[in-house]
């Protein structure tokens, strides 16, 4: 019998915990679901975080080991952040232009505003104060953030990714340099055998994907619920205009900004685009981390897309760190959504503030669920918008998190195909390990 497809086995699980969500929220499970199927979900979770850092190591010494020379890094390197700042840039003016032509704050009544800051005190207080401990830190910390002090620190616990980065790439540098080849040619060896163990890993753990997101799914539903779904309802139809303008503001960037890049820059068709790439984006939408969906970000690109192992080792963990898309078009629409409802009208000035702040806040957001809303403080402080606003928009933030992570996840993989088919890296018949 033909094995199912990854992405069909991945929906097939998400429908069934959706279902299954929906039937134990109504059936007073919640308990149960957080005894008895949540921990299959952070268990995949585990897995998939357990292999990044791993991944990420030996896949871009790997990678770099393969170089003819280092100036191909650095036209690479620039390359890339060229176009990641260019696509948040252009992310962050299309959730500019929904939500100041939707305007979703201006229904929005004074007393439901009132009621949830009230409710949400706490939870708001919680991000002001995270966000203030990113904000204290002086002008280069970024700088400092990226060069380890201990190797094994950066790869344990949640693994920094820039760090981890830094140090694959001055060891592929330095294994490229080494005077006499001959002496390293084990070394080399050993990277590219245990990059196809890696990948190899990366494939059992999908094995259990569809588990995994019937877990994670099944648990979203039950939380969003929460113990009283109508009241919950309620307050999700209030919120459901804002919603809609984040989602038109993603749909844009997934279904007109993306396949046109990829047209234009790399003469690549969505649609093979879409088919090799959409059980990683399927897995973000589940995990709401492009952080844990990397491994399979990283796998579908090689081996579906064509993108050579050199480009997705170095532009894909470097792009779930530092471009997300999806979460500077959803800051700059919360932000002058919030606005709106305090009745405040932001003028351009403040509109281009919004421009800065949103793309620097989504480089600085961590490859987490929830980040986004942690870094969109720091956009709202820069333009004068009371920071309680945040209260208004905790409700539907998980299923947001969930979109915007797809297309945090989809814009890495255009810039990675982009990046691959300038340096002559894309293979057009990839090859399936
Ligand atoms: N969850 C998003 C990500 O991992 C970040 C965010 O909260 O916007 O890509």
């Amino acid at each position: 019998m033909k094995k199912l497809a990854l992405h069909w086995q991945i929906l097939i699980g998400m429908f069934l915990g959706i279902i299954y969500g929906l039937l134990a929220s109504n059936a007073g499970l919640q308990a149960f679901t957080s005894d008895w199927i949540s921990p299959f979900g952070t268990i995949f979770i585990n897995m998939l975080k357990m292999i990044a850092v791993p991944l990420v190591l030996i896949s871009l010494i790997n990678g770099v080991s393969g170089l003819k020379d280092i100036s191909q890094l650095s036209s690479m390197g620039g390359k890339t952040i060229g176009i990641y700042l260019v696509t948040t840039v252009i992310a962050v003016s299309i959730g500019l232009v929904a939500v100041n032509l939707i305007q979703p704050g201006k229904s929005f009544s004074k007393e439901t505003r009132d009621q949830m800051v009230v409710e949400n005190q706490q939870k708001a207080s919680q991000v002001e104060q995270s966000a203030n401990a990113q904000k204290e830190s002086g002008p280069l910390q970024f700088l400092v953030d990226m060069v380890p002090s201990n190797i094994f620190d950066s790869a344990s616990d949640n693994g920094n990714m820039l760090q981890v980065i830094f140090f694959a790439l001055l060891f592929g540098i330095a294994l490229i340099m080494v005077p006499d080849p001959t002496k390293v040619e084990g070394i080399k060896n050993f990277f590219d055998g245990a990059n196809e163990v890696i990948l190899k890993m990366v494939d059992i753990i999908m094995l259990y994907a569809p588990i995994g997101v019937f877990a994670l799914l099944g648990n979203i539903m039950v939380d969003l619920a929460g113990d009283n779904p109508a009241a919950a309802a309620e307050i999700l139809k209030g919120l459901a205009v804002y919603a809609i303008t984040v989602i038109i503001g993603l749909a844009v960037m997934i279904f007109a900004v993306y396949p046109l890049f990829l047209k234009f820059y790399a003469k690549f068709s969505y649609r093979k685009f879409f088919e090799g790439l959409a059980p990683a984006q399927l897995l973000a939408f589940s995990t709401s981390s492009s952080a844990a969906t990397l491994p399979l970000t990283m796998e579908r690109c090689e081996e579906k897309l064509g993108v050579s192992n050199k480009v997705a080792s170095f532009v894909l963990p470097l792009g779930a760190t530092i471009n997300m898309d999806g979460t500077s078009c959803y800051q700059a629409i919360a932000a002058v959504f919030i606005a709106q409802v305090y009745g405040m009208d932001l003028g351009l000035s403040a509109q281009l503030t919004i421009v800065m702040t949103a793309t620097l806040a989504s480089i600085g957001s961590a490859a987490v669920p929830g980040a986004g809303i942690i870094m969109l403080a720091i956009v709202l402080g820069a333009v004068g918008v009371p920071l309680e606003g945040i209260s208004l928009i905790f409700a539907v933030d998980r299923p947001l998190d969930m979109c915007r992570t797809v297309v945090n996840v989809t814009g890495d993989a255009t810039v990675a195909t982009i990046v691959a088919y300038t340096e002559g890296e894309l293979n057009p018949n990839p090859i399936e390990k």
